[in-house]
């Protein structure tokens, strides 16, 4: 690991003074960004800790919907009663996402900017990695990609996104409150996280003078008929080979409203709009799922060892609706 400065600044005014400094680096669980610091991979000259300050508060909002501070720890935010009652969804990918001991750590803010867990991108042995080293190529291509990503890659980088939680905060059309030299802005989900084009490096659309101060939630219809499945290797610990967020609105047996998005195919949560539109409005049944299911698949594109993904996808879609909309 390489030397750097420590910092804990009182508050975000001098925190957001102090990122502007080139190679500082914001530091809130850690539970990425260590690893990453002792692999190398990353290597800032100056942390600042922003742990202490205070954006971990969970509130109901006057218009409705709820804000989770930055900083809120993702067992607080499963556990907290406003989510659990209103969005079950993401208290469901909140507790499917890592272990008890790194859900008591890690922050939504470091959730939603944590990185691949693509082995190339971890291994500095390898020198053809875009991400790493941008330029140097990509050893996943023609490589161990059993992991990667089946929508929305590029020659440049074929890596997912690994982030379960952020799979349902898309789903829930969540909105990220962020800070920088130039004020205050809010960026939509769907345009928070990146594909990798030819810039695979840049996985966010947060500059890198801004801190994310709060997650917004808005009032969303899908606290009953919703289910976060998550397909792995492993039940107890590991990232996602395919997870599905399934929420639907139900009235009288026709689906009023319904987000399917998926998770471990794509460098972003992976939205099935197309899928969407094949049960919007219909009533729902085991052949209207299997339709959107199908649909939910055009366009996937396998590498090779990650070819299982396009079957798996179209199941755990189909799946995870048939438990939303208590079918199975
Ligand atoms: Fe690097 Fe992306 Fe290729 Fe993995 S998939 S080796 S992260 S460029």
């Amino acid at each position: 690991m390489n030397s750097f400065s420590y910092l804990r600044p009182g508050d975000v005014t001098s925190a957001l003074q102090h990122i502007r400094t080139p190679g500082a680096k914001f530091i809130g669980g850690g539970s990425n960004l260590l690893d990453l610091m002792k692999g190398g991979i990353e290597q800032p000259v100056m942390l600042i800790d922003i742990s202490h300050l205070p954006l971990s508060e969970i509130s109901a909002q006057p218009g409705g919907g709820i804000r989770i501070g930055a900083l809120a720890r993702n067992s607080d935010v499963a556990a907290h009663p406003l989510v659990r009652r209103n969005y079950p969804l993401l208290a469901q990918a909140l507790l499917a996402g890592a272990s008890p001991q790194l859900r008591n750590m890690a922050t939504v803010g470091g959730n939603l900017m944590q990185r691949t867990r693509c082995g190339y991108f971890y291994d500095t042995a390898f020198d053809a990695c875009n991400k790493r080293l941008p330029g140097s190529g990509c050893a996943a291509l023609a490589g161990r990609n059993r992991n990667h990503a089946i929508f929305g890659a590029s020659e440049q980088c074929i890596a997912v996104n690994p982030s379960d939680m952020n799979v349902a905060l898309t789903a829930l059309d969540a909105v990220i409150n962020v800070q920088g030299s130039h004020g205050r802005r809010s960026i939509a989900i769907a345009d928070f996280h990146r594909l990798p084009g030819e810039t695979p490096q840049h996985e966010t659309n947060l500059a890198a003078d801004e801190m994310i101060l709060s997650v917004d939630l808005p009032p969303v219809p899908f606290d009953e008929y919703v289910y976060y499945l998550k397909v792995r290797d492993r039940a107890s610990y590991a990232f996602a080979l395919v997870s599905v967020a399934a929420a639907l609105d139900l009235h009288l047996g026709r689906v009023t409203d319904v987000r399917i998005v998926m998770g471990g195919v794509a460098h972003k949560p992976w939205r099935a709009t197309a899928a969407e539109a094949v049960l919007r409005g219909k009533i729902l049944s085991a052949t209207a799922v299997a339709d959107a299911a199908r649909v939910a698949i055009d366009g996937a594109q396998a590498y090779g060892q990650n070819d299982y993904k396009i079957e798996l996808a179209q199941s755990a879609v189909e799946r995870a609706l048939l438990h939303a909309g208590d079918l199975s």
